[in-house]
């Protein structure tokens, strides 16, 4: 093991050292400040720049893995309505209605609706949609499934705002613009100088190589690059997310269900390219009216950044199919990139002792962080779950 010489850069010893200051980092903070702990969160960038604030803000439950996943769901969502409260985010819209075109998808949702995760849920008819949210009721709507768990927050207003909460209201210290180089037990070696600390967990988002790259790699983790736009305000107000049956092929809550082959085969058939670049639909709005829409999934451990302008389109041609009308004017578009892994949701490893690798390896670190963070830092401490 190496043992480093680096002079310590700050007289403070911490009790916990997080790595990376996205959503999963900055949760491992709370849960850790929330036990009372001296806690140092250090990242590269000069503020939040990864999936955390590329993401739509989504705090979804319903559709998750079940288990643990929807257990982490269903308490990270609690969590998000006690921050946001705590930090003055707004919660921009509750729930999620998703729109069911097919016999095959009002198959899935009832399915669904039979597990335990349907609790709380339900099926609407078309009547019932039109008086909810009239846009949705399109000619060829079935059915939609109503899920009143989900809530939306703007992330790139909401993460600088944690962080800065953070700081002044649990005294937690954050490292900008400092790489960290290495990890070992009791220390974090920076760019800047080494930090000690008791506990260390490294957080580092879809950087798969800089830190402990051997085990990620022994994971099998890659990469998904997603494209995402945002569409000028369209003369209505969504009172909760929208998704298509698109989704219950993606998310696994559906995926996994007998019933959802059927309708993979459908879709196969129907909607190839949406299939092929991994397009499904989520809509949601922002405090000025416009809408963030998306989205597509291709995995690669480095990938190209280019957004192509057909997968785009296929998710503009999924957005009109659902809202039955012209989709307004693109305002913005960008891509993301998160930690994808084809046989588990997260990643926690114990490269040291002391020393946590935590990684979300699906695109549900905003809906399952905070409760990620309360198990790892209670498995750090050696205390039970709060
Ligand atoms: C386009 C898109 C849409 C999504 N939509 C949703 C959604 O609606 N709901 C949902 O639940 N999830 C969504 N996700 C997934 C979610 O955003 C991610 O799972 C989550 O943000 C991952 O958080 P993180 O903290 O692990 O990573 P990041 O946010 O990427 O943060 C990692 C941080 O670690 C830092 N770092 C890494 N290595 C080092 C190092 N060696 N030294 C210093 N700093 C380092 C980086 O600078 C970075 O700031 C989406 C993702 C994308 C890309």
């Amino acid at each position: 093991m190496t043992r480093w010489t680096v002079t310590v850069t700050s007289a403070r010893s911490y009790e916990l050292a997080v790595v990376g200051a996205g959503i999963v980092g900055l949760a491992c903070a709370l849960a850790a400040a929330r036990r009372g702990k001296r806690v140092v969160v250090i990242d590269r960038d000069a503020q939040a720049n990864g999936a955390s604030v590329r993401n739509f803000g989504f705090i979804t439950v319903t559709g998750q893995a079940s288990g643990e996943m929807w257990r982490r769901a269903m308490r990270t969502r609690d969590v998000w309505a006690e921050v946001a409260a705590e930090t003055d985010t707004p919660i921009l819209h509750r729930g999620l209605r998703l729109t069911a075109r097919r016999p095959e998808s009002v198959a899935v949702l009832g399915a669904f609706l039979r597990t335990e995760m349907g609790a709380g849920c339900r099926l609407l008819d078309p009547g019932e949609v039109r008086c909810a949210q009239s846009e949705l009721a399109t000619p060829d709507l079935l059915a939609a499934l109503w899920s009143p768990h989900e809530l939306r927050v703007e992330s790139r207003q909401a993460i600088p705002r944690l962080a800065a909460w953070l700081e002044a209201r649990h005294g937690v210290t954050f490292l900008r613009q400092t790489a960290v180089l290495g990890v070992e037990t009791s220390k974090v070696l920076t760019a800047h100088g080494v930090i000690e600390a008791e506990a260390v967990a490294v957080c580092p988002g879809d950087d798969l190589v800089s830190l402990f790259g051997e085990a990620i790699a022994a994971h099998g983790v890659t990469r998904c690059k997603l494209q995402m736009l945002r569409l000028a305000d369209p003369g209505f107000r969504l009172s909760a997310a929208v998704m298509s049956d698109l989704g219950l092929v993606r998310y696994a809550g559906y995926a996994v269900l007998p019933e959802a082959q059927a309708l993979r085969a459908r879709l196969q058939a129907e909607q190839p390219g949406q299939l092929e670049h991994g397009v499904h639909l989520i809509v949601v709005q922002s405090a000025d009216g416009s809408l963030v829409v998306g989205d597509s999934h291709h995995y690669a451990p480095t990938l190209d950044p280019f957004a192509r302008e057909a997968v785009d389109q296929l998710i503009l041609d999924e957005f009109e199919a659902v809202f039955g009308r012209e989709a307004p004017p693109v305002l913005e578009r960008w891509i993301g990139t998160y930690a994808s892994a084809s046989d588990r949701t997260v990643l926690i490893d114990t490269p040291a002792p002391g020393v946590r690798l935590v990684m979300v390896t699906t695109g549900a670190g905003a809906s399952t962080g905070f409760a990620l963070g309360e198990d790892v830092v209670a498995d750090l401490f050696g205390e039970t779950r709060q």
